[in-house]
């Protein structure tokens, strides 16, 4: 097998990652991010080439190692955000499938540009499930939440959908950002339009990322803010899911 030195800024491995995709996996988390969203948990993982540098070759050889672990899992790409290494990313990924590893991708879309699209179309091809992260429907709040703009992810996800990549949404419940019935219903209906969205995830808010402000001398942008409950979650799981059914079949008959 030829030998892959891409090499990646890698702010930490987890060996036995059990929430970011199916069984248990190798998670990588990248080294930068250009969101500055207020709920954010990994402010450490925000400045570029900072952390270690690993090439792809000794991320799969530690894959490898515990292989058997690993029998209904893989590896998953998160950060920060894996799309900030656009090349290491797909240097990472081809080299798994070369190896039939199962790769996940948990990103915002943030940096998806058309100019791209050969880059992004290798990417596609090599990504066995996207998780994306999908922070607020309309473009102002979008732009107050994360501090970027909605139209790449919204970008990101056509392109997703025409490569034909199986995608699950991930959503955040905020008090007072995405906690109210027009808000999930736009979510709804984003993922409508994008047949490859296979599976949604809600999450409630809570602070535990508070502490990493704290000790990397930041303010914590939602000081005070309250936690929510797991059944809040639920109730916008429901709401969205009911929003997907009512888009589809609005779109269907029309
Ligand atoms: S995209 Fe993820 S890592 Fe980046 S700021 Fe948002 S929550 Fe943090």
């Amino acid at each position: 097998m030829m030998e892959c030195k891409e090499t990646g800024y890698i702010h930490s491995l987890e060996t036995f990652g059990t929430i970011d995709g199916p069984g248990i996996r190798l998670v990588v988390f990248f080294q930068g991010c250009p969101m500055r969203c207020l709920y954010c948990h990994n402010p450490d993982t925000w400045a570029p080439k900072k952390g270690q540098t690993m090439t792809v070759d000794e991320i799969l050889d530690i894959y490898e190692k515990n292989k058997g672990f690993y029998s209904k899992g893989g590896i998953t790409a998160t950060g920060g955000e894996p799309l900030m290494q656009l090349d290491f990313l797909i240097a990472l990924f081809e080299g798994a499938k070369k190896r039939k590893i199962h790769t996940c991708l948990d990103t915002s879309g943030i940096l998806y540009r058309k100019e791209k699209d050969e880059a992004y179309r290798r990417l596609f091809a090599s990504t066995d499930l996207l998780l994306l992260d999908l922070k607020h429907s309309q473009a102002d709040t979008h732009k107050t939440l994360t501090g970027q703009a909605l139209q790449s992810v919204l970008e990101f996800l056509d392109a997703a959908d025409k490569s034909g990549v199986s995608a699950i949404i991930r959503h955040v419940v905020v008090k007072g950002y995405t906690d109210t019935p027009k808000e999930w219903d736009g979510i709804g209906k984003i993922i409508a339009e994008h047949k490859n969205v296979k599976g949604l995830e809600v999450l409630p808010y809570h602070n535990m990322g508070e502490i990493k402000y704290k000790e990397l001398g930041l303010s914590y942008p939602l000081q005070g803010m309250e936690n929510l409950s797991k059944e809040l979650a639920q109730k916008a799981r429901q709401t969205i899911l009911q929003s997907i059914r009512k888009y589809r079949s609005q779109n269907h008959l029309s």
